[in-house]
């Protein structure tokens, strides 16, 4: 194979032999170019971008073995999995194993049978491995270390492992060894990092954009029966999908009412069982359950690409960790939706809790706030405004946002913003922004007539709009500051000059009223798309059946795109199915028969179908 690895124009052969591809995604081709040339590499690439096949491909061109340097063991599994199922000879060794596994996989190493390992990185150091060590040096050959998640050395990354550290040996004690960093994370500090901790030698440095086209973005005003709302959701989007909550109790809430209502949903969060979790997860990964509703800790480690949706059902703690989050949806870069429900409610919970912490923490958490605000609240393109948060500059509409696609019109609501702060002032600026519209609403609450409330000449002038409008005119003046509101834990709403101002008449008020979201056209009122649909929803299943059998992860068989052309193109003989892509030698060779017999089977059906019709 060697002479056929220096003409470097026949690397697209190789991606369409080993992984069934047929083109590389912009910079896999110079990044592998680079490694095959043993070049030290700092690749930063957004989650889903493709980083594994920058290492992969190289590894198995090059002579000998890759080390390969994973933080998780579910990483290195799923990673194997999948490397195994194109015939590719990769193993792990990690702390799971026992002791005659370790045995076994070491003899398959110095027989030459594999081209990729896998190892935690404390193992790599400990002195058992380091006699291995020398003998695979020696024997073998290694290749190239691998580091995955490389941010993890970083002590300023958010992902910091202290067994991370000890890499830094690496460059000591093999100078001759290629070091390859892979990190998902955008910062400059961190990337540096990584450099100076790993001793990278005059690294070739790759910076992907963040951007993740593929990821549709919307804000959705969080109503009062929020529940509802978001069950109406999940019964129009397809595929998996993850639902962050804030606490356990809401996780527990929300998944169990799912069930209640239908839908294959499981918890996820700390406070469960090792194994219960474990159990879920893999539900969640193997498609037995369509919607896993978590906390945040959920998601590191997760490898499942074909993510369609993630609901933020509360706040998320900052951009960045939207970002992360929400990048959760999609990797397999097939059309996918990133919900965030915002409402005035969780603004006060966080305000909330950001006031008990210390205060010196409580400015940093308040400009982390201001942003996911500005995020939520703003009329700009959401990707423009997340993008420039890691220094990118996009701008423009992208098509791919609700911002973008369904633009709010903008209303004068000069006297509804009279009608609050003057109620405001007869409530003599002694109150906070619900008992307000509470007056507004003519509410019979006690409280109301406790105060005499009731009798005020703004009682009941707001009965026009609901609760969820004041609440955004509210939230939209305090954030204008055109209304102040105390932050000593009470949220008491005081007018300032501003307000004064509009309730003058000097200035107005314009306020961005969200649009219902159009509904997405029926594929129904489209014969050919439907069937597409239908031929999907069918390989599915029996990707699903395959994927049991051999107990392993459906995509690993293969991957939504794939199964998508297929569906579109409906292969009926071998050398037709070997062209979609995604479709390697040994995939092809696995599974060819049994999806071309399910392909032609529906097509008949179809012409059946027709015929009697
Ligand atoms: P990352 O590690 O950067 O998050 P992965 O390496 O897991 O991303 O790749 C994400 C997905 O994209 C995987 O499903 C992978 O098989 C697919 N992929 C990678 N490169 C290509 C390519 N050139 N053509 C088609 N799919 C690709
Ligand atoms: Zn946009």
């Amino acid at each position: 194979m060697s002479t056929l690895v220096n003409s470097l124009s026949n690397l697209e052969t190789y991606l369409k032999y080993f992984f069934g591809y047929d083109q590389f995604r912009p910079e896999q081709r110079k990044i592998i170019e680079k490694a095959l040339a043993d070049q030290d590499l700092l690749v930063i690439m957004p989650t889903g971008g493709g980083k594994s096949l920058c290492f992969q491909l190289p590894a198995l061109l090059k002579p000998g073995l890759m080390i390969v340097i994973s933080p998780l063991i579910a990483l290195m599994q799923d990673q194997v999995d999948a490397l195994q199922d194109n015939g590719i000879g990769a193993t792990y060794l990690n702390s799971s194993l026992s002791f005659l596994e370790v045995q076994e996989r070491e003899k398959q190493i110095f027989e030459n049978k594999i081209k990729l390992l896998y190892v935690a990185p404390e193992r790599l150091l400990g002195d058992r491995f380091q006699d291995f060590f020398h003998r695979l040096i020696t024997q073998i050959g290694v290749s190239a270390f691998a580091i995955d998640e490389a941010h993890c050395v970083s002590e300023w990354g958010h992902d910091f492992r202290p067994e991370y550290r000890q890499l830094s040996q690496l460059r000591q004690q093999y100078p001759q060894i290629p070091i390859f960093a892979f990190t998902a994370t955008a910062t400059k500090r961190v990337q540096k990092d990584i450099i100076d901790q790993l001793k990278l030698h005059k690294p070739s440095v790759h910076l992907t954009s963040f951007n993740r086209p593929n990821l549709y973005y919307e804000i959705i005003p969080k109503e009062k029966r929020s529940y509802e709302q978001l069950l109406k959701f999940i019964k129009t989007l397809k595929g998996s999908g993850i639902i962050y909550c804030m606490s356990r109790k809401m996780v527990d809430e929300i998944s169990d009412r799912l069930q209640e209502d239908g839908i294959k949903a499981l918890p996820y969060h700390a406070g469960m069982g090792d194994e219960n979790r474990r159990m879920n997860q893999t539900q969640f990964i193997r498609d037995e359950v369509r919607i896993i509703v978590a906390t945040v800790a959920f998601g590191m480690g997760i490898n499942k690409p074909d993510v369609r949706f993630v609901i933020h059902y509360d706040l998320p703690r900052n951009l960045e960790s939207y970002y992360q989050e929400s990048g959760r949806a999609g990797r397999d870069n097939e059309p996918a939706k990133c919900l965030l429900f915002f409402s005035f409610g969780d603004l006060k919970k966080i305000e909330y809790i950001i006031q008990q912490k210390a205060p010196s923490e409580q400015q940093k958490s308040r400009q982390q706030l201001r942003q996911i605000v500005d995020y939520s609240e703003g009329l700009a393109c959401r990707r423009t405004i997340v993008l420039r948060y890691f220094g990118e500059d996009f701008s423009g509409n992208c098509g791919n946002c609700d911002n973008c696609c369904y633009p709010r019109p903008l209303e004068d609501w000069t006297i509804e913003a009279q009608k609050f702060l003057s109620c405001v002032a007869r409530c003599k600026e002694r109150f906070g922004m619900m008992h307000i519209i509470d007056v507004l609403r003519g509410s019979r609450k006690q409280k109301i007539e406790q105060y005499q409330h009731h009798l005020l000449s703004t009682y009941g002038i707001g009965k026009d709009r609901t609760l969820d409008e004041w609440k955004q005119l509210g939230v939209f003046l305090i954030h204008q500051g055109f209304l102040d509101e105390t932050t000593d834990g009470y949220s008491i709403l005081k007018l300032n000059a501003y307000s004064w101002e509009i309730l003058r008449k000097q200035r107005n008020v314009t306020l961005a009223v969200k649009s219902k979201v159009k509904e997405k056209t029926d594929t129904r009122d489209n014969p050919r798309a439907r069937d597409a649909e239908l031929l999907f929803e069918s390989l599915r299943s029996l990707r699903q059946r395959i994927a049991k059998s051999q107990g392993i992860a459906p995509y690993v068989v293969f991957g939504d795109s794939s199964l998508k052309l297929m569906a579109q193109s409906k292969p009926t003989t071998l050398e037709e199915f070997a062209a979609i892509s995604g479709v390697g030698r040994y995939k092809l060779q696995q599974y060819g028969e049994q999806f071309v017999k399910e392909i032609c089977t529906f097509c008949q059906q179809d012409d059946d179908g027709n015929g009697s019709a």
